[in-house]
């Protein structure tokens, strides 16, 4: 929401409001968002099947683009990376710098994307890219749909404490019984049970899925 602010008094196109009215305002508005359904692009596809072929080839043409992006990065850094030897030692920070904000963020950003893009094209073709880990787009939605009150004790308002942060004394962690999911007011995170469980067990994706299947079965 958009507001002109002034001594505690918030201008909005519908009416002016106090600050501590606006937080109320916004945390409905934030719960309302939360509340939504989202799906994920594996949901989609079992929704709508018939652009799988569709998505198959724009995949392929996006993983083959990024592989060209990320050749011309690794190049430029190996270019960078000899300009440092050239310069005279006093200047030699100003290309480290450079080679870092310009080159190394990048090739970080790319080469995550393009995992996921070639774990995403693995999925459609229905290989499994774990290998014997087995953890296929069913393992995700069945892991989804553990009921979080297996690990939480929601009160009447549907709140529980709080397990991330210490002396959540008013339980500030909402649950959202309908889309199983959750969102700590305190911290401002959330998510589902497999974020969640990947939170309170400190283990990895793969391994929550892993293990709120097998607990489940
Ligand atoms: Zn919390």
């Amino acid at each position: 929401m958009q507001y002109i602010s002034s001594h505690n008094i918030y201008i909005g196109k519908l009416g002016i409001y106090t600050g501590n009215e606006l937080s109320a305002i916004d945390k409905i508005e934030y719960e309302w968002k939360r509340s939504r359904s989202r799906y994920s692009k594996y949901n989609l596809i079992e929704i709508f099947p018939e652009a799988k072929p569709v998505i198959l080839k724009k995949i392929k043409e996006k993983i083959s683009f990024q592989k060209q992006e990320l050749k011309m990065f690794q190049d430029k850094e190996e270019e960078i990376c000899g300009k440092i030897e050239e310069v005279p030692t006093k200047d030699r920070w100003f290309w480290i710098i450079a080679a870092q904000i310009f080159i190394g963020s990048k090739i970080k950003i790319l080469e995550k994307e393009l995992k996921q893009n070639v774990f995403f094209l693995s999925m459609l073709r229905g290989k499994n890219p774990h290998g014997d880990k087995r953890v296929t787009p069913q393992h995700i939605e069945r892991a989804k749909q553990v009921p979080l009150t297996n690990f939480l004790e929601v009160n009447s308002n549907g709140f529980a404490v709080c397990p991330f942060h210490i002396n959540d004394n008013t339980p500030s962690l909402k649950y959202y019984k309908a889309q199983n999911t959750w969102w700590c007011f305190a911290e401002n995170i959330g998510g589902d049970t497999i974020d969640f469980y990947e939170q309170k067990f400190g283990v990895k994706f793969i391994e929550a899925v892993q293990q709120l299947c097998q607990n489940q079965n």
